[in-house]
């Protein structure tokens, strides 16, 4: 600041510069800490304010300035106050000619422009401008100053008010041609870094929407679209061509998705609010549009610091009860187990039938809850009659096809259909059958078990047998009506033959094809399916849930990502935007509109049945498809899940397929994630396997938004090509491996069937009624006792519960799959199950979100709200299943029963591994940082002790991906409410990924059926680890047998903590923006202009040619010794001076003391 002579200044600079050169930025940060930039600036006022300023001493000022800058956060308000700023530009418009000064003068600008209020200062006295004019096309001179000038003019363009008035100036046009011109002649490095600079300004300027605009009408897009077509050839120009993609992905205009509303195609009539709350009107529009939860907590998901509760009054006091306890006795019903009597174990027979008669009370009233729930679904079209009562609610697992069917009418209304596609799938496989059936009676698809009229529920399984009757039946009886129109006028009488005709079809193929798959059987799943209640009224079962599913033999790994594969999908993309040539766009499937035709070449899609999720098909190029996914019921938003049927493909041919309205904003499918596949002829042939599938996929932002353009504005693309095997196939894509409500159903009867019932107590209840009208199942799994003895059923009434849910998420439909696992384990004749089954009493709600999960939705009810956020106050009418296990768990609260372990099981859609969150106080505190004294908080770590045993039981679990903090966002969910307002200590979330694992035994490979049920089954396994004072003897020795500890330490668990996603080439790639520019880059420029100093004036191109090429403007090359302040002789010079200085006089040493 106040350096007498102008060589003292040099010398302290130089020192300053060698200092701070050396070893990382911490000393830089020092330096600005102690004042260093003020100084730094004070010294650039005082010398550059005087009429002819000693550029000797003012480069390198700029210079160190701008390295020190830019490594100040603060640096440009200090500018500002320092007079720094428009001084600054005062002396770039005086050194306009003198390219090295000019540099300097960028680069400082370049460095204040960090902060928005400088950068607007700057461009409001025509800073813009100024540069703006330094800027020419091609040259081989003064490449830093024009380096300088671009990255000034970018750094700039931060500012909304300068990104305004360069589009309005034209500049954008301007910047276009400039790197037309030098994108031409860019042959050696030094031009290409030119390239990169106007790259990071068009980058810059298309942040706003006039900034795009302008970039597309002054033809950016093509411009960038053949610029980067040469790149591709060049290999020097290779660098170029991801900041060219990012940029046409940015600006390509947006397109509205060719919808008519963005509202699903399933609306769903809500029933009145009950009479206590007369006024308040449900209106799931307003609900929807404005709340944006789930986006929200998406984006939370990495930093949940600020939304820690740190209430301490919130996390320890427990809340009042949500309703009297007069409601509670009612759920007494739902506990069979404490009033059973047991007799048949005295009589030992007939066990079914007496546990039928011990429940039967409450069966009256469970229909009656049920058909209290009818008087609301029975608004809308598809609803049951008032005389229903399902067969769920029977202990006794009477097979359903017996029940009385009780559909109304209008239920029965079918979807005409035409398919014609398949009529080839059986050709080969079943020749003998297609001689044997007349297309007549194969037309009429009949439901098993109906008496009347009733929906008709068809299957693959009967559709591919009449279809193969439907040649030999054109050749019969060509004035037969055509297919679609057959459903609808058909008539009684020929009904009950075509039932037992069906009969025989569906077990003829199955003879001959099925597979034996455990706990599945067709005929009951069929059974259950018909019983589903359905907005859209489904009539077709998709074969995989109705054929069943093993997984494959082998482990699947993840996808290999393919190097630069965005960038060609983006490149793809923008080709449509400029050329029609092989452009198709063409609708090929429109779930609103059951009537349209499509080329008999294209695909085929279907996916009005349960679970299925597809609304729309768009037929883009010969073999490229763009799908459209349906909103959650009631709602316009929460697009993820997909699930539907394609057919009519050309075998070995590449087809793409992009999801383009997928709404997370980052994906599994971008870390090795692959969609899921079923095809029916694979099955047919022995091979009934979801499979990975899927090449070439990627996960990007794209140009689609809203059909009107409301709310959410930026829609991502999902795209992956898949060659299929077949001709002429039917397969089945999904987001994950499907799991449907009518599976649960069918899988609980066989279950029921599987169990002694001597040994096991398995009771199957109705907890409630959903808005539709299907049951929601809560299982009670425990040991029967051994006898009537006065211990033994005193052992029984104690039995500890433990309460496992799932599926509230309808698109996870891993939980379910983990929850088949638990659910089979608990039934089974394992050691430990029995264990267990002694040691607990179990109390599931395999699927909280049936009607979700029935109309494919992905995250909601069909009130268009998260299941998992209502805990806290759920409606009894709009959300029963929550509102009912809430008060199962008060009941179980209020006759001393809560539950020692309660698990919520999802999935999750953006990590891997599988692992858990619970609830504690302390860590909550302690991670907040919170000021609150955690030293006299009481808690008992026993949270931690089922992760723990699960990350050595297994081998998905991650113990190092579990927390238990208490975020507020969360305190909603099931989780966070059963743990403060049950106070169970061991209240969690399970969470499975929907992809695989990065370490462990199955680190690299996808999880499948088989690992998810295998971790329901581990889960039970930790439960042993809370049995301690339970039959202690009998568990301690199964505790040895599958190697589970009890006193597991604090252990530093063998899996290493890996981030959400792995840093790695892709993330780089998934940035949409260019990268910034990098400290060391701007010290490499600044050094490069130190060196070229003795130049200038030799103006010997060739030779400076060289130099720049060694990597002076060399916008990717690091520069290892930043201290090239000044050119070697000066170097020399001070270095002497400081010397001389230091000999003539004392000199104080490092540590104050004087030496002689
Ligand atoms: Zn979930």
């Amino acid at each position: 600041m106040n350096a007498g002579d102008v060589e003292s200044t040099l010398n302290i600079l130089n020192v300053l510069d060698e200092l701070l050169s050396a070893g990382t930025d911490h000393r830089i940060h020092y330096m600005i800490s102690k004042g260093g930039s003020e100084a730094l600036l004070t010294a650039l006022v005082n010398t550059g304010r005087s009429l002819s300023p000693n550029y000797t001493l003012l480069l390198p000022l700029l210079h160190l300035l701008a390295k020190v800058g830019h490594r100040d956060r603060r640096i440009g308000v200090k500018a500002e106050d320092a007079g720094a700023a428009l001084l600054t530009l005062s002396l770039l418009r005086h050194n306009v000619k003198h390219a090295r000064r000019a540099a300097a003068c960028l680069w400082v600008i370049q460095v204040f422009s960090s902060s928005v209020s400088t950068a607007n200062l700057i461009g409001a006295n025509h800073g813009l401008d100024v540069i703006y004019r330094l800027i020419p096309q091609y040259t081989t001179k003064h490449l830093h100053a024009i380096k300088a000038a671009i990255d000034a003019f970018a750094a700039l363009l931060c500012t909304k008010a300068n990104v305004c008035s360069a589009v309005s100036k034209g500049y954008v046009s301007g910047l276009l041609r400039l790197y037309e011109d030098w994108h031409a002649k860019a042959t050696q490095h030094a031009a290409l870094a030119i390239c990169h600079s106007l790259l990071r300004c068009l980058h810059k300027v298309t942040h706003s929407t006039a900034g795009r605009q302008a970039f597309v009408s002054q033809g950016g897009i093509r411009l960038l679209y053949v610029t980067t077509q040469t790149c591709l050839l060049s290999k020097g120009l290779e660098s170029l061509v991801e900041p060219s993609v990012q940029l046409m992905r940015k600006c390509l205009p947006k397109t509205p998705l060719p919808l008519t509303s963005d509202r699903s195609a399933y609306t769903f009539l809500m029933p009145g609010r009950p009479h206590a709350v007369p006024d308040m009107d449900v209106e799931p529009d307003e609900n929807s549009e404005e709340s944006d939860d789930e986006e929200a907590e998406d984006n939370k998901e990495a930093d949940f610091d600020d939304d820690l509760e740190t209430d301490l009054s919130k996390l320890r006091l427990r809340p009042d009860p949500d309703r009297p306890k007069e409601l509670l006795p009612q759920y007494n019903r739902l506990c069979p187990e404490l009033s059973h009597d047991f007799q048949d174990l005295d009589l030992s027979s007939e066990p079914e039938e007496s546990s039928t008669a011990s429940s039967s009370s409450s069966s009256d009233e469970e229909a009656a809850l049920l058909n209290g729930l009818r008087f609301h679904s029975s608004r809308r079209g598809g609803g049951r009659s008032a005389t229903s009562s399902d067969a769920c609610t029977s202990p006794s697992g009477s097979p359903s096809e017996t029940d009385p069917e009780g559909h109304t009418p209008a239920a029965a209304q079918l979807e005409a259909r035409d398919f014609h596609s398949h009529s080839s799938i059986l050709s080969t496989t079943d020749r003998e059958a297609r001689q044997e059936q007349s297309f007549a009676s194969l037309l009429r698809p009949s439901l098993l078990g109906a008496d009347t009229k009733t929906a008709q529920l068809e299957t693959r399984a009967v559709l591919l047998s009449s279809l193969e009757g439907r040649e030999s039946r054109e050749n019969q009886n060509q004035d037969e009506a055509p297919l679609g129109q057959r459903g609808e006028d058909e008539d009684d009488e020929e009904e009950d033959a075509d039932k037992s005709h069906h009969r025989t079809m569906i077990d003829r193929l199955l003879e001959r094809h099925g597979a034996c798959i455990p706990h599945h059987e067709p005929r009951l799943y069929r059974a259950a399916a018909a019983k589903t209640k359905s907005i859209p009224g489904f009539s077709i079962l998709a074969f995989p849930d109705f054929w069943g599913h093993l997984p494959p033999p082998g482990h699947e790994s993840m996808a290999p990502r393919k190097p630069n594969i965005q960038r060609q999908k983006v490149f793809e993309d923008a080709q449509r935007f400029l050329t029609t040539d092989g452009i198709i766009n063409q609708v090929v499937f429109d779930l609103e509109d059951s009537s349209l035709q499509c080329p008999s070449d294209s695909l085929r899609f279907f996916s009005k049945f349960e679970c299925g999720n597809l609304r729309k098909a768009v037929q883009v190029r010969r073999y490229e498809y763009d799908l459209i996914l349906n909103a959650d019921a009631n709602s316009s938003q929460h697009t993820q899940w997909f699930y539907f049927e394609v057919s009519n493909m050309v075998a070995d041919v590449p087809y793409r397929f992009n999801v383009i309205n997928c709404e997370k904003s980052n994906s599994q499918f971008n870390y090795g994630m692959q969609p899921v596949l079923y095809s029916v002829r694979e099955a047919l042939e022995g091979r009934p396997h979801w499979v990975r599938t899927g090449t070439e996929i990627c996960y990007f932002r794209n140009h689609f938004c809203p059909a009107r353009g409301r709310r959410r504005t930026t829609f991502y693309t999902l795209t992956f090509t898949i060659t299929f095997k077949h001709n002429e196939d039917v397969c089945y894509l999904a987001y994950h491996y499907p799991y449907t409500y009518s599976a649960l159903k069918a899988h609980l009867k066989v279950l029921q069937k599987s169990v002694d019932p001597a040994k096991v107590f398995f009771q199957q209840q109705v907890l409630c009624g959903t808005l539709a009208g299907n049951p929601c199942p809560v299982v009670t799994i425990t040991a029967c006792p051994a006898s009537r003895s006065w211990i033994d059923m005193h052992q029984l009434r104690n039995r500890p519960y433990i309460m496992l849910t799932g599926r509230v998420h309808p698109g996870e439909s891993n939980a379910s799959w983990v929850m088949k696992g638990t659910l089979e384990f608990l039934c089974s004749s394992d050691p430990v199950a029995q264990s267990l089954r002694e040691a607990f009493v179990f109390k599931l709600i395999p699927m909280l979100n049936p009607d979700g999960v029935v109309n494919g939705t992905n995250r909601c009810d069909l009130n268009s709200e998260d299941l998992n956020r209502q805990w806290c106050k759920p409606d009894p009418v709009l959300s029963p299943t929550i509102y009912h296990t809430k008060g199962l768990l008060y009941y179980l609260n209020s006759v001393g029963r809560t539950p020692l372990v309660f698990c919520d099981y999802h999935g999750h859609s953006r990590k891997k591994n599988v692992f858990l969150y619970g609830c504690s106080v302390k860590e909550t505190l302690w991670q907040s940082g919170s000021a609150v004294n955690t030293v006299g908080l009481k808690e008992d770590p026993g949270y931690r002790t089922i992760p723990k045993n699960l990350d050595r039981l297994a081998p998905a679990f991650s113990f190092n991906s579990c927390n238990y903090l208490v975020e507020k966002s969360r305190s909603a969910t099931a989780r966070v409410v059963v743990w403060r307002e049950m106070g169970v200590l061991r209240s969690y979330t399970l969470e499975s990924t929907h992809n695989g694992c990065d370490q462990g035994i199955y680190k690299g490979l996808q999880t499948g059926t088989r690992e998810l049920q295998e971790m329901g089954v581990k889960f039970c396994h930790s439960l042993l680890s809370v049995t301690k004072d339970v039959k202690g003897l009998y568990s301690q020795r199964l505790i040895s047998h599958i190697d589970l500890d009890h006193n597991v330490l604090d252990h530093k668990s063998h899996n290493c903590f890996e981030d959400d996603e792995p840093p790695c080439v892709e993330e780089i790639e998934y940035s949409a923006d260019c990268p910034a520019l990098t400290g060391a880059d701007l010290d490499s420029d600044i050094n490069g202009n130190t060196a070229s100093a003795d130049e200038e004036e030799e103006g010997d191109e060739g030779c400076r040619e060289v130099k720049h090429r060694r990597g002076s403007v060399g916008q990717s090359q690091q520069s290892s010794a930043k201290g090239r302040l000044f050119p070697h002789v000066m170097r020399q010079a001070s270095a002497e001076t400081l010397g001389e200085n230091r000999n003539a006089c004392n000199a104080v040493s490092v540590n104050g003391q004087v030496m002689s």
